[in-house]
């Protein structure tokens, strides 16, 4: 667990045994040699995209957005489909609002073979700020395009993903939420692999907007070096906490880097022997049963299985990104 993540577990009240890997481990190199062998019994793994249909570079507009978006989105579906990859895309309504036509057509791709759509919210809200009802209404304005979409050809959106995994931050407010998203027929999308890809791909924004194809290059190697620390990592922590061997649900974002990574990340995932399964099939484990309890952070569920079941876990054995990720963007202004 990083520094910031290991904060909000303990800020939560999560069990853990805790210090911040010291600095000279962060940089310490991380590769995993595509030859590894397969796992005995494969792995299992929910791919899952947030902030659809594409999260914006900060000083993009008008027609430079749209293109970004477009070429982002074709990137990514096109990863999935030819790796035969299901994936559930969440979206946010004002983004899609924000790309005009653009964004309907980017999201209907979510809306056919093994993809699907879900609901993130009309905008990224924090539901911690927010009364139930306050929520109940972002969540129902989060339908005004998807909803129609998955009906037409015969579907429905069966996930809600509440933006920054805020779902409540009170046994009250966790039960209030889970009623109020049965009552919409909302199953909550659990989350168990953060790569923390938003990081990265900030300095990565960063990176493109000065035309540094060099620094986008080693950006995102420290993020794929990151993330395939990250995928075993939780992958051991649910194993421990839960007794066996847990499908993952890998929660990435729909933004430029992941654009360029994914199809890394799912050759990544193919040599390791991992089995991919639709958010649908990897919830249906009987691990995603537990009781998620409240907090107003938003830790995976590994941590918020361990604390409902008092089982004490190791934070100090997950790394935190590097820190020159985070400051790239203050290292690296634009004159
Ligand atoms: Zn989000």
């Amino acid at each position: 667990m990083n520094c910031v993540k290991m904060r909000r577990a303990v800020q939560s009240g999560l069990t853990a045994l805790i210090a911040c890997a010291t600095a000279g481990a962060l940089m310490m190199p991380r590769s995993f040699p595509l030859a590894a062998p397969l796992a005995a019994t494969p792995h299992q793994i929910a791919v899952t995209f947030d902030d659809l249909p594409y999260v914006s570079g900060p000083a993009e507009v008008g027609t430079t957005k749209r293109q970004s978006a477009r070429m982002a989105e074709q990137a990514i579906v096109a990863a999935l489909t030819e790796n035969h990859v299901p994936a559930t895309g969440f979206v946010n309504e004002d983004k899609v609002e924000a790309l005009g036509a653009d964004g309907v057509s980017l999201i209907a791709q979510w809306n056919r073979g093994d993809l699907s759509l879900g609901n993130h919210g009309y905008s990224h809200f924090d539901s911690n700020a927010l009364s139930i009802a306050e929520i109940e209404r972002y969540i129902l304005r989060g339908e005004q395009h998807i909803r129609p979409l998955a009906e037409a050809v015969g579907r429905r959106v069966a996930f809600f993903r509440f933006p920054y995994n805020h779902i409540g931050e009170t046994p009250e407010r966790r039960r209030a939420i889970d009623a109020m998203l049965a009552r919409h027929g909302y199953t909550l999308a659990a989350s168990t692999i953060d790569s923390e890809d938003y990081l990265f791909n900030t300095a990565y924004e960063c990176a493109f907007a000065t035309q540094d194809v060099a620094a986008q290059n080693t950006i995102k190697q420290a993020y794929l070096d990151y993330t395939y620390t990250e995928i075993p990592y939780y992958q051991a922590l649910n194993q421990q906490v839960m007794g066996h061997d847990v499908p993952a649900i890998l929660l990435l974002h729909a933004n430029r880097l992941n654009a360029s990574a994914l199809p890394d990340i799912l050759a990544f995932l193919k040599t390791r022997g991992y089995r991919f399964l639709s958010l649908g099939q990897a919830q249906a484990d009987k691990a995603f049963s537990t009781p998620v309890g409240p907090s107003r952070y938003g830790p995976m569920w590994g941590y918020r299985w361990a604390r409902t079941l008092g089982i004490p876990v190791n934070g100090t054995l997950e790394q935190e990104p590097p820190a020159w990720v985070g400051a790239y963007c203050t290292t690296h202004q634009t004159p």
